[in-house]
């Protein structure tokens, strides 16, 4: 009866909820079964099924599950009736965007969720200024985009139809309401920065069911809460604003791998590539990874922007050289590949096919869209169940002369149990002081202003959605994979206490996440919370006010 009035509010896009996968159930062998197990390496596939995510569980954490009822949102009223609904009848409340949450903060069984996938209009503007803020703000490019919106979507109307620049997720599937929420990085963020830093306005409905516009003028303490608070805490947001920037002339990448011959040469060159960085990559032009591997490898996975491919070939020239003087001691497997592409096409998926196809895969379903391609470096990660995921922040002291070595004996021992990658983007020193200031004024833990690097040490086994036939992952091996990535991140933070790690991509099981995520920030997060959620509708694991719930987030602890 009263899911019938819900149906009806929504105009019929009240959805029941199963998982693609029920038919493998039925029958394993069957070909509607076949059908989906092809589709669920596609990420564009994952995300329109609001039956599945993106990561299929985690080791003694948590597995994808179904909501019972879905509100497949197109509009504001269609999120405030299911805000409304969940609140009358105190239901488990899910919001999913992209679906790309590590830790399940997208997926609940027994719940209803919003799901916002359709919501993914998106406008630009040449001079935006915030409600309210007229006379305060001085009018900017910008970009209004509905909370489904997927970066992808985003980049290609900013940068390819339009000529623009918009601080992103580097997985181009992340959805654009999460990933800010998150705070959010992309390839680029030394040089433009947190996706949260450039919010200037969203709309959100909050736990009374009200629509709020939240900005630096209207509701300043939520606006503030929603740049790098954590998504699905502190209401449903519908639509983001966010500046847009001048694209530089060529993005870039440089890619290649050097194995050493022999442990004592393989910390000769850890050490080496630290001073490298130090010298001639800690800046803005360079993001993405460097890492360390258990068999003695380094991988250069870095990209660049405003540098052109002589320019950044000539950046890495006195490395590449002091590596080609000792054969005795050294390798390289993958010589060192240096390419340039007008930033325009960066995202633009026809040139990307004709001109770079290796870099890229497309959605292949039948009638797909063009536009809808991703990263084939992503690849591995769709639909991934994980075995441990840690990170931390790496303070840029650690850099200077005198704390090299310290860093370098820190990295090789990290990486006798498992590969370090050391992800420059997703720490901001270095950045410009504008950008560092902006970011500063988000709930992000400030450790993320000071850190030269995030080092994230991860691994995964393939897709484990249940219903899967002959797809139970291996348990004991999960859990030696999460052992080993453990006793690696204690070697890696012997060098550095309290470095704090990302919200998003950090371990399930991090029991002090309050200080980690937020730092000296969780205060004023909590305050944020209890003003806007003071019955705690919205709940995530590890989200801000989730420790006065229980785990699975249906009942309020005692005396909380
Ligand atoms: C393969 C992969 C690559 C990634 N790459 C990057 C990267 O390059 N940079 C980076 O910073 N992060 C990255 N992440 C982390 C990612 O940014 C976060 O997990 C982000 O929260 C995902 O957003 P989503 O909408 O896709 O996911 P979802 O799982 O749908 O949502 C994530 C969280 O946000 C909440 N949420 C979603 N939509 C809304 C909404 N409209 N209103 C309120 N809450 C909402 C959900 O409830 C959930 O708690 C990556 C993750 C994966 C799996």
């Amino acid at each position: 009866m009263a899911w019938n009035k819900l149906r009806r509010t929504v105009e019929g896009r009240l959805i029941k909820v199963e998982s693609p996968l029920a038919v493998c159930q039925k029958e394993p062998n069957g070909g509607p079964c076949q059908e989906v197990l092809k589709r669920v390496k596609n990420p564009y596939y994952l995300g329109d099924q609001p039956g599945l995510t993106q990561t299929s569980g985690w080791v003694d954490a948590w597995i994808s599950a179904p909501s019972v009822y879905a509100v497949a949102a197109t509009t504001t009223e269609d999120v405030v009736a299911a805000v409304k609904f969940a609140r009358a009848h105190n239901l488990r409340l899910v919001v999913k965007g992209g679906g790309h949450s590590y830790k399940g903060a997208s997926s609940s069984a027994d719940s209803l969720l919003i799901w916002t996938r359709a919501m993914n209009n998106i406008v630009l503007h040449e001079a935006f200024v915030a409600q309210g803020c007229e006379g305060k703000q001085t009018p900017q490019p910008a970009v209004t985009m509905g909370a489904g919106a997927i970066w992808m979507q985003a980049y290609n109307a900013v940068t390819t139809k339009a000529g623009r620049y918009v601080q992103g997720g580097g997985c181009s599937t992340v959805g654009v309401a999460g990933l800010v929420q998150s705070g959010g990085f992309g390839s680029f963020s030394k040089n433009y920065g947190t996706a949260a830093a450039a919010l200037l306005e969203a709309e959100i409905v909050t736990a009374d069911g009200k629509a709020q516009t939240a900005n630096a003028c209207v509701n300043p303490d939520l606006f503030w809460g929603i740049k790098g608070g954590g998504g699905g805490s502190l209401g449903v947001v519908t639509k983001l604003t966010l500046r847009t920037r001048e694209l530089p002339e060529f993005f870039g990448g440089a890619f290649g791998t050097i194995k050493a011959r022999s442990n004592a040469a393989f910390r000769r060159l850890t050490a080496r590539i630290v001073s490298f960085y130090h010298e001639q990559l800690f800046n803005r032009h360079w993001g993405e990874q460097i890492t360390f591997e258990p068999a003695n490898k380094i991988r250069i996975s870095m990209v660049f922007q405003g540098l052109d491919r002589q320019q950044a070939d000539r950046v890495f020239r006195p490395f590449m050289d002091w590596v080609t003087k000792s054969p005795e001691d050294f390798v390289i497997e993958k010589r060192l590949k240096v390419i340039d592409i007008p930033a325009r096409h960066f995202w633009d998926a026809a040139y990307m096919k004709k001109n770079h196809p290796q870099f890229i895969v497309a959605d292949n379903r039948l009638n797909a869209p063009e536009g809808n391609v991703f990263w084939a470096g992503d690849g591995s990660q769709v639909g991934f169940f994980l075995h441990g995921y840690r990170s931390a922040w790496l303070p840029a002291s650690l850099l200077k002369q005198d704390q090299q070595s310290k860093l370098a004996d820190a990295l090789f021992a990290s990486s006798r149990h498992w590969g370090v990658s050391l992800h420059f983007n997703k720490g901001l020193a270095g950045a410009s002081a504008d950008d560092l200031a902006a970011a500063r004024d988000t709930a992000m833990n400030p450790a993320v202003l000071d850190a030269f690097a995030l080092a994230i040490i991860a691994t995964g086994g393939p897709a484990a959605f249940p219903g899967i036939p002959g797809g139970a992952p291996d348990l004991t091996v999960a859990r030696r994979h999460a052992h080993e990535i453990n006793n690696a991140m204690d070697e890696l933070l012997k060098v550095t206490t309290n470095p704090g790690s990302y919200v998003s991509e950090s371990d399930f099981f991090e029991r002090s996440w309050q200080e980690s995520f937020w730092g000296s920030n969780y205060p004023r997060l909590a305050a944020v919370k209890k003003n806007y959620d003071p019955a705690g509708l919205f709940f995530v694991h590890q989200g801000v006010g989730s420790e006065k719930w229980s785990a699975d987030g249906f009942t309020r602890l005692e005396g909380r």
